[in-house]
């Protein structure tokens, strides 16, 4: 128990932020020294090669960050279930496609951006991620669905394996959005290998950076080749510029990718840091009716963010509009904005759980109707697998603490005493 007086700390604790070892500077000076300063090299290969191996699928494609890899997963699962789409259209034109609900929302604006309709499948209470149950009622009300976006949230998966066998039932394509979980598995299996297409994130607050980037993972040579052209402007195997098909700037910087070269020996490190941090908290929070990130039987998460949810009967007045909060503070009890706010008062970082998409004013507001008349999202798109809306409860009682790898235990302890203190 922390007994010393709480002042702010000198020096920020911060959510999560990069760690470097040294050897990034090796390669990125080699690319420099090379002369390979653009987005062809050694350390791209490299990157490709240990992605691949990591994430336990046959290829790898390194590009610009998460999103791209994202977008063409979109891209590859829609042509290979609707076909080629006319050069105005996107690859999913008013198909609906079910959706992680409780995520980043870079999960699905690449659904979005190749004109499809996202449909929220709600978190279950259990995992924190996507609910089965709710996903097998979609497939009941919306048969005609065939792709599934599912992402595993703050490192600690939940049951992708299930969701994949659901998918499978009924001959729907999953991408599997593993851009927070980079060395979870599941059943002994990684996390990016359960989708027919995968994506990972080396965003500069993720397990490993490169300042930004992402891999696009997949078992197949065709689609790693064809996402891998896409992303280099789309050009034919000709002399001159020659283009069959619409192209994008997405692949990988060799300096970029020097620098992931350099951080993957410290993934399985930075993941026993990050444990620590977890454990730290369970312990130190025990007699508060709270409860941190669940872990679901079977999985081995990363930890990348520890989470805490406040109990519903000690949970104070919290009132939230689309920009602010308020509370009512009351004896005994506090909640998520009592807590980050004193988190602040302290130079300490923590943040509100992901706000659910259907929650978020351009899905609960608005109709959107394509050019050609579709509806390309509405208002009520979002399934729940019982009566209780999960992602808005767990949005409403929880809130992200800080998780960086290198704040110390002496910090952490004040932490935990901060937070203690709001339930006084
Ligand atoms: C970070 C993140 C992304 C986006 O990653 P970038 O590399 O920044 O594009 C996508 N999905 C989730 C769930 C994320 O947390």
């Amino acid at each position: 128990m922390y007994s010393g007086s709480i002042l702010p700390f000198e020096k920020k604790v911060w959510l999560a932020t990069p760690t470097m070892h040294g050897e990034e500077m090796k390669y990125i000076s080699e690319a420099y020294d090379t002369n390979w300063m653009s987005t062809v090299g050694a350390n791209i290969n490299e990157v490709e090669r240990i992605a691949a191996e990591k994430a336990e699928v046959k290829y790898a494609v390194a590009l610009s960050c998460c999103t791209a890899a994202l977008h063409l997963c979109v891209k590859l699962a829609g042509e290979k279930l609707y076909g080629k789409p006319a050069i105005s259209h996107g690859a999913l034109e008013g198909r609906r496609v079910f959706c992680s609900d409780m995520t980043f929302d870079a999960t699905l604006n690449p659904v979005v951006y190749e004109g499809g309709i996202p449909i929220f499948i709600d978190t279950e209470a259990e995992s924190w991620n996507m609910d089965p149950v709710a996903l097998e009622k979609a497939f009941e009300l919306y048969p005609d669905v065939r792709l599934v976006v599912s992402a595993e949230l703050y490192g600690f998966p939940g049951r992708i394996d299930e969701i994949k066998r659901i998918c499978e039932k009924h001959g729907a394509l999953l991408i599997e959005d593993a851009a927070e979980a980079m060395g979870a598995t599941v059943d002994g299996k990684q996390c990016g290998s359960f989708g027919d297409y995968a994506a990972i994130s080396y965003n500069g607050n993720k397990m490993i950076t490169g300042s930004s980037g992402g891999c696009l993972l997949t078992n197949s040579i065709e689609d790693a080749n064809r996402a891998r052209k896409w992303s280099t402007q789309a050009r034919e195997a000709a002399a001159w510029y020659q283009h069959e098909e619409v192209g994008y700037n997405y692949r990988m910087s060799n300096v970029i990718a020097g620098v992931i070269r350099g951080q993957y020996p410290y993934l399985e490190e930075h993941l026993e840091q990050k444990k620590a941090v977890y454990e730290r908290y369970r312990e130190g929070l025990k007699g508060l009716p709270v409860e941190m990130n669940p872990i679901t039987p079977g999985t081995s998460p990363n930890y990348w963010l520890s989470a805490m949810i406040i109990d519903s009967d000690y949970m104070c007045k919290q009132v939230r509009d689309d920009s602010t909060a308020i509370y009512i503070k009351e004896h005994g009890k506090t909640c998520p904005t009592e807590i980050l706010e004193a988190l602040s008062g302290i130079n300490a970082e923590g943040r509100p759980i992901w706000k659910p998409m259907h929650m978020q004013p351009m899905y609960r507001m608005h109709e959107a109707v394509g050019k050609d008349g579709t509806l390309r999202c509405r208002t009520n798109a979002y399934i729940k697998g019982g009566v209780v809306d999960v992602g808005a409860d767990i949005f409403r009682r929880g809130a992200c603490l800080p998780s960086d790898n290198k704040m110390t235990a002496e910090e952490q302890e004040v932490v935990i005493e901060v937070i203690k203190r709001c339930f006084e």
